[in-house]
């Protein structure tokens, strides 16, 4: 016998989780089924030596939309800014990037015969509204700056601030809209990232399952959804297999959380029109060549790197050593700012955010694969001299397939991408980074949630997707 519920979530990522709590905060039976044996996708938290960490630094958008949706189903989690921003390493000093415009009249990263150009320049990007920011959802990120100064060292700077969240080396690649909301939110914030006070990001997807079950409804891990039930272009529910058992679920509506292209793994592509077959096949192809894959290394180690409580980043002047194509570099130490960490046992993890291309190609060649983690352990130790082998008490290193598919290329920005609701099935929907929402890669997962929770209800959350 088939089980009944209001509405199927596919997967326990980002978007699912928040798709999820909200409809169940509104009064759906919802049931969540993912596949893998633990909640949150790929911001997923694993014990590492007992410091629960996800792979790789997880900021949280200040006053994002993933902060809104836990608000509105009511999960108070505290949260600590990290504080300062980021930090460029160059030319063996560390620059600390500033949250407040004023403070980079005193950033040595930037020439000061530059400064207040740049000055001028932030100020123009915070007073830029959302609205205003969708004129250039077409431009390049590259364009725009250039259109707005011709210092090298200041095109350099902004295309960072906005190649770092959206994890995209290409200036080219990056749509100017969606990079003049992001950065626009951080400067309007005077700050971009916020963790969990108490632990790691498992804390917030516990927070949100639990609002699912709360209000009636069931969290499932371990089962993989095989189909998508569709008939006479109506969704009738899925199918899915645990370890043990068939699981048959009817619903009216299915909500998937996996990257839109693979849905048609889980129903037939004659199902829609052919535009959004070839729409969502070029994003596909897109993803495959933006820069969205990572390695790097995790160490658990006597004393810390350095104190700062934020992700500390190389220069993209100087990439040191680097025989990747990357020049950004993420090190992160939660023990650094989780609560009650960090006394005796500390943990970083570094690594660059590479193209799909190149990680795939360290993968099937072990010898281009040890010589970046080697080239990694090389910078680690000549950014901090202090820091010696003999203090490293755990150590390992890894691949991380794909970090988010987020491609907010000229183009595919905010009102550009795919739509929440499917075309031509009734009852299906979409969240997740590769569909309609805006924001750094999580806040984007969170915003299609706020989406598609009020195409299914037919009425607003009362969350603004404007922050
Ligand atoms: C190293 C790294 C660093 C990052 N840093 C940041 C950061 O600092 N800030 C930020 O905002 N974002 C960051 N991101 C990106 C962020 O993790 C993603 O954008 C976000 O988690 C994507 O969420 P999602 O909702 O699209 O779902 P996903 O995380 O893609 O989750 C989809 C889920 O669906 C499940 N699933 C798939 N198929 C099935 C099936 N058939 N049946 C059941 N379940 C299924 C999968 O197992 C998965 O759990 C980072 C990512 C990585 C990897």
């Amino acid at each position: 016998m088939a089980e009944k519920y209001d509405v199927v979530i596919i997967g326990a990522g980002i978007g699912g989780l928040c798709a999820g709590a909200l409809l169940a905060k509104e009064g759906k039976k919802v049931v969540l089924l993912e596949g893998r044996k633990g909640l949150g996708g790929r911001a997923v938290s694993i014990p590492i030596k007992g410091i629960y960490t996800e792979l790789g630094f997880h900021g949280i958008v200040k006053n994002g939309h993933l902060v809104h949706v836990l608000e509105a189903v009511k999960q108070d989690i505290p949260m600590i800014p990290l504080d300062p921003n980021f930090v460029i390493y160059h030319d063996g000093k560390f620059f600390e990037v500033p949250g407040e415009i004023n403070d980079f009249a005193n950033f040595e990263y930037i020439p000061q015969k530059d400064r207040a150009e740049l000055m001028d320049i932030l100020r123009l990007i915070h007073d830029t509204t959302i609205e205003e920011a969708e004129d250039y959802d077409l431009m390049g990120w590259g364009d725009w700056i250039k259109a707005h100064t011709s210092s090298r060292d200041i095109y350099d700077f902004l295309a960072l601030l906005a190649n770092i969240p959206m994890t995209e080396e290409y200036t080219s690649n990056i749509s100017a809209g969606e990079a003049l909301r992001c950065v626009g939110a951080g400067l309007r914030e005077k700050g971009w990232s916020i963790y969990p006070r108490d632990g790691a990001m498992n804390v917030i997807h516990e927070a949100l399952a639990k609002v699912i079950t709360d209000a009636g409804g069931s969290v499932r891990t371990n089962v993989w959804v095989r189909e998508i039930v569709v008939k006479d272009s109506v969704v009738q529910g899925v199918s899915a297999e645990s370890a043990d058992a068939l699981v048959k679920i009817e619903a009216p509506i299915v909500v998937s959380n996996l990257p839109v292209w693979d849905i048609f793994k889980l129903t037939n592509q004659e199902n829609f029109p052919r535009w959004f077959v070839d729409r969502v096949r070029f994003n596909e192809e897109h993803s495959q060549i933006a820069p969205s894959a990572s390695l790097g290394l995790t160490c658990v180690s006597s004393k810390p790197l350095n104190n700062y409580k934020t992700a500390v980043l190389v220069s993209c002047k100087e990439p040191i050593n680097s025989t990747g194509p990357s020049y950004v570099r993420w090190l992160s130490q939660p023990t650094n700012w989780i609560h009650g960490m960090g006394k005796d046992k500390h943990l970083f993890q570094y690594g660059p955010v590479l193209p799909r291309s190149y990680v795939a190609l360290c993968r099937e060649r072990p010898s281009i694969y040890e010589k970046e983690i080697n080239n990694l352990w090389n910078e680690i130790f000549s950014m901090h001299p202090h820091f010696k082998k003999e203090d490293i008490l755990w150590k390992g290193d890894g691949i991380i397939p794909s970090t988010d598919c987020s491609g907010k290329f000229p183009g595919n920005a905010w009102r550009q991408r795919i739509d929440v609701q499917a075309p031509n099935v009734r009852g299906l929907y979409f969240v997740g980074d590769t569909v309609r929402g805006w924001g750094v890669a999580m806040d984007t997962a969170a915003s299609s949630a706020i989406l598609c929770t009020e195409k299914i209800l037919k009425k607003s959350t009362g969350i603004s997707l404007i922050i």
